[in-house]
């Protein structure tokens, strides 16, 4: 297929592809098709002027597809250089072959300054960012702009690049003199400093930039072990704000990219101005901070920015004296060489253009609060204190924070100084592809291991998660080598780097467990480490910490531990030299090791480790070996010193506990104890498991008696905690399908509630090899989740105990429904499927016309708030006409236009079955309604029709009064939001009182 045959065939995917991205990415689209003059002036403004960006793109379509092959070519270029590529993956992957050279946009000689601008367009937009006002105000004083455009092209309402935009069509009108200032400006400006800033702040940028570059050029995590650069590695991850206040138009959460993270869009409090970006360990928090440094300190992006200040918050669990802001700044992140005073002074008199960024907000030791307030710049307070001041705005207000947390530590009271939310949640399926290709240049090993993934289910499902990706793609070899050895688990996965390392330092190739057991002592030593770390919510560890736990050099040698050039206490005193684990993932994965193979770990502090965290603290401390919740008997240690010796987790992060957690089951897996255990060094290894899976059985089967009774003889509902989840991970760490058997066999459940939960591909793998023994059908409902096509074909085994899955807002595209919709033909018991706000469009429609065809038990399907349109209607049409059992059919929230109505309404001549029938918000008008009116002259089974906010009039109404009165099935038939009167509507329901507005 060529470009314009693609462009024809996928006109509807396209539209809808750029229809629900944002007015930046239209608009820079166009940037580029003017740069390459593929679009002339009159045809861009053409093109751009609708409000509604579905029309905007159609227009822009048309435009293109009339240029012929090379122009749709181009087009399909410049898509693919703005748009994110998972949004675009299935489009131009599957169908288009892309000609063998890249069609190198061609520019013809500029000679005029005006068509200079053009055809450097899309640079010079981002060249702009940060030098607005100082352009225009050049502008004005040569007489180009008056002081109402000044104002017009800097309304807040644009972003940055809206703005370079609109003062670059406003020059254009102006003519050759005006773009020949601009371009003077732009030839002549070194980079995004700006006129104002002094001799003493520019030295001082210059200093922040170049440290901040050299910090965040490499990801310094792996320095024990190799040098990554971050510009050789890193791959966009997806970052998905929620937008409630649009909630009601459908539109609930959407992707952005991180150069747009301070878009109008998802705005919760426009007060206050700190930006969290929210993701579990591993998701790639840290370095989508340091991506943004980088591009800030090579001055490639966020250049509203005159000076951009980056923190880690675990740090400041060290500093352990007031500091003042001004300290906080110079000595905690850059010293400015002379002139301190006034660059402070310039950095109070214009905060707008300062960002902070503060990593991992979660180490902190305490949590937000609001209770202390400290407005003073020059005064000292508590590092946390100054922080939490920061972000309340009590100090440098305006100035633009981001900051990053596992979802756990945001509180509600933190939530009311935040103006947005993202969530950060991994790779994509096409990022995993990317990230492995950009690991192993050579393509054929890339390749290889990628297949050699994308072939292993459960571990394409873990490499959704970067940091498991990251391994996996090091461990390739070992991983390939044993192939029988089967990687399914979180375990697993670092039991590999854990050898892999290992195997470096050793440098000879023994078995796993030789390799393992020759180290126990470094693993012990690190082990303990890290566990007494957990304990105390300390994740950096100075020489005294390490001389404590044994750890030698030759421990540190091995790569787990890197050196963190941590603060000096006083700008000139020397840094303390401190160590921190490369993840916190590797902290609780040594902590679980050491509770796994030492002896001396007992009961206690296994307790403390799965038991659920509402519980009373003192409660546990007090009589933790008697204690009612503790589900199984506790033969406390015979010897009080032992006993006090116990690590009793209580200060832990919920967190890194339920990690460690997991990491402890999965070590005590039967496997993984062979592996470990086959000498008699690990005696109480068996015991440890034993209790283990008591204890979880218990807790699962606890947290089901302990939701209410269901009424009158029905089977219970049940909304899990999030605990439940987590137990599952454990379960499943521990592949004992025994132990998953008797877990939830015994739950007579009806219904499963897992909204909102965090459920990633990772946590579908765990559930669906829980759920699989249920007894009876359940219906799952995991809405609003990150499940995505790669949770999708994990949760595929529990599929057969479904009676109903509900999987709203979950990111699921049609080659997730391919792959749904292929195992559902085969589950007797699956009746529904709701998908609503996901990504499906018209591709998906055959694969339901199939289920519809095939499956004579099945009840309702959902599909409101995706991208059908009148091609997906007709499908489905065709399907509902061969279907005996289905009863409810939602389509709200869609495209489809007349075609689809009428293949819809004269289905109903066929289908007996269907009761219910949604196309609110779509493009109906009047002469649907005559099909519809025909569709049900003799339907006997329809009970409510739903057409709310379509743009039917009365006359389209009328056609249904008539059909109505000898039609005695319908219940109801909504109507509101319609294009009638209140008179109308009165008149209207006075005659048929079934007609609801
Ligand atoms: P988090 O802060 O969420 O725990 P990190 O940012 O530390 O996660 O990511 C852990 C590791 O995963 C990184 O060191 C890197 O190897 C890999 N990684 C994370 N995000 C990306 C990305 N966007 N591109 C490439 N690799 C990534």
């Amino acid at each position: 297929m060529n470009a314009d045959q693609l462009l024809k065939a996928q006109r509807h995917k396209l539209i809808m592809i750029l229809g629900r991205g944002s007015v930046e990415i239209f608009e820079s689209i166009l940037d580029h098709l003017l740069a390459w003059d593929l679009l002339s002036w009159e045809e861009y403004e053409h093109v751009k002027s609708p409000e509604v960006l579905s029309h905007s793109s159609r227009n822009l379509l048309d435009v293109v597809t009339l240029k012929g092959t090379r122009a749709c070519e181009l087009f399909l270029l410049a898509l693919e250089d703005t748009i994110h590529t998972s949004q675009l993956a299935d489009l131009i992957l599957s169908s288009y072959k892309p000609p063998e050279k890249s069609p190198e946009p061609s520019a013809s000689l500029a000679t005029l300054p005006s068509q200079s601008l053009q055809q450097h367009r899309p640079n010079i937009v981002r060249k702009l960012h940060g030098h607005i006002a100082a352009v225009l105000e050049i502008l004005h004083s040569y007489g180009h702009f008056s002081k109402y455009e000044c104002d017009e092209v800097q309304l807040p309402i644009y972003t940055p690049s809206q703005q370079a935009r609109k003062l670059l069509d406003l020059t254009k009108a102006k003519g050759e003199d005006t773009a020949q200032v601009l371009l003077d400006y732009i030839e002549s400006e070194p980079g995004p400093i700006k006129p104002i800033l002094g001799n003493a702040c520019l030295k001082y940028q210059e200093k922040l930039s170049s440290t901040l570059a050299a910090q965040s050029r490499f990801l310094t995590n792996y320095a024990g072990t190799e040098n990554m650069c971050l510009e050789d590695i890193y791959v966009d991850c997806l970052l998905e704000v929620s937008n409630t206040a649009a909630a009601q138009n459908g539109c609930l959460s959407f992707l952005v990219s991180l150069e747009d993270i301070f878009g109008p869009d998802g705005i919760l409090n426009k007060d206050a101005d700190t930006v969290l970006i929210t993701g579990e360990a591993g998701s790639g928090k840290s370095t989508s901070l340091q991506q943004m440094q980088q591009l800030w300190a090579t001055k490639q992006a966020f250049q509203d920015f005159t000076f951009v200040f980056a923190f880690s918050c675990r740090r400041f669990n060290f500093i352990d004296k007031p500091i003042s802001l001004q300290m906080l700044l110079f000595e905690h992140c850059c010293w400015p060489d002379d002139h301190q005073s006034e660059v402070f002074q310039y950095l109070l008199d214009h905060p707008e253009e300062v960002m902070f960024l503060f990593d991992g907000f979660d180490e902190f030791k305490f949590q937000f609060t609001d209770e202390e307030r400290h407005c003073s710049p020059s005064k000292p307070s508590s590092p946390l204190n100054l922080i939490f001041n920061l972000l309340q705005g009590n100090l440098m207000k305006n100035t633009k924070k981001v900051m990053t947390s596992r979802p756990n530590a945001v509180t509600a009271n933190l939530r009311k100084y935040l103006q947005k939310e993202i969530t950060l949640k991994g790779f994509s399926p096409e990022g995993i592809g990317k990230f492995i290709r950009k690991c192993h240049r050579n393509s054929s090993s890339a390749e290889r291991i990628l297949c050699f993934v994308e072939a292993n289910s459960a571990l394409h499902g873990l490499c959704h998660v970067p940091f498991f990706c990251w391994i996996v793609s090091k461990c390739h070899e070992q991983l390939m080598q044993n192939v029988s050895d089967f990687t399914h688990t979180m375990t697993d996965v670092y039991l590999l780097i854990l050898e892999h390392f290992l195997l470096h330092l050793t440098q000879n190739s023994r078995g796993t467990n030789e390799v393992l057991l020759s180290h126990v002592a470094t693993i012990l030593h690190l082990g303990k480490l890290a566990l007494d770390g957990l304990n105390t919510c300390c994740y950096l560890f100075s020489a005294v910490q390490l001389q404590d736990a044994e750890v030698s050099e030759e421990d540190i040698s091995l790569g787990f531990l890197v050196c963190s050039h941590s603060f000096s206490h006083a700008h000139n005193a020397v840094s303390y030299r401190n160590y921190e684990f490369f993840h916190i993932t590797v902290q609780c994965f040594f902590a679980a090791l050491y509770i796994t193979l030492n002896d001396d770990v007992a009961q206690l502090t296994l307790y403390s480790l799965f038991k659920h965290r509402q519980e009373n603290p003192s409660l546990c401390i007090m009589s933790a070996g008697c204690y009612s919740g503790w589900p199984f008997n506790c033969h406390l240690s015979h010897e009080e010193d032992k006993r006090r010796n116990e690590t009793l987790l209580q200060e832990a992060e919920t967190s890194n506990l339920q990690i460690t957690a997991s990491f402890v089951s999965g070590l005590l897996s039967s496997r993984n104890r062979d592996l470990m255990g086959k000498t008699t060094l690990f005696q109480k290894q068996s015991k440890k498991c034993r209790l283990v899976k008591k204890y979880l059985a218990k807790c699962i089967q606890k947290h089901f008696l302990s939701i209410p009774p269901a009424v009158g003889g029905e089977k219970k509902s049940m909304h899990a905690l999030p605990e439940f989840v987590w137990w599952i991970k454990c379960i499943y760490e521990m592949q004992d399908s025994d132990l998953a058997k008797e877990a939830v066999s015994k739950l007579q459940v009806n219904h499963l509630k897992l909204t909102y939960c965090g459920v990633g591909p990772v946590e579908c793998t765990a559930l669906a090899y829980a759920l699989k023994h249920l007894k009876s059908p359940v219906g799952l409902q995991l809405d609003y989740n990150s499940v995505g096509d790669l949770g999708i074909e994990q949760l595929l085994p529990c599929l057969d105990i479904c009676h109903s899955i509900y999987l709203r807002g979950n990111d699921i595209s049609d080659q997730g429904v391919s792959k749904l919709v292929e195992r559902a033909l085969d589950s007797c018991n699956l009746q529904k499927i709701a998908l609503f706000h996901n990504n499906l469009t018209d591709a998906c429609a055959q694969d339901f016309a199939k289920l519809l065809k095939h499956k004579n038990n099945f009840l309702a399907l959902r599909l409101g708030n995706n991208h059908l349109t009148a091609v997906g209607a007709e499908v489905l049409a065709e399907g509902l006409k061969q279907n005996n059992s289905i009863q409810y059919l939602g389509l709200v929230g869609n495209n489809v236009d007349s075609h689809g109505a009428k293949a819809l309404a004269l289905m109903l001549k066929k289908n007996t079955v269907l009761e219910e029938l949604c196309l609110q918000e779509n493009c109906l008008v009047d002469e649907d309604m005559l099909h519809f009116a025909e569709g049900l002259q003799n339907n006997t089974s329809l009970k409510v029709l739903k057409l709310s906010n379509n743009r039917i009039s009365r006359k389209g109404m009328e056609f249904f009064v008539n059909t109505l009165k000898h039609n005695v099935t319908i219940e109801s038939v909504w109507l509101g939001g319609n294009l009638v009167t209140a008179e109308e509507i009165e008149e209207m329901t006075r005659v048929e009182r079934r007609l609801i507005f």
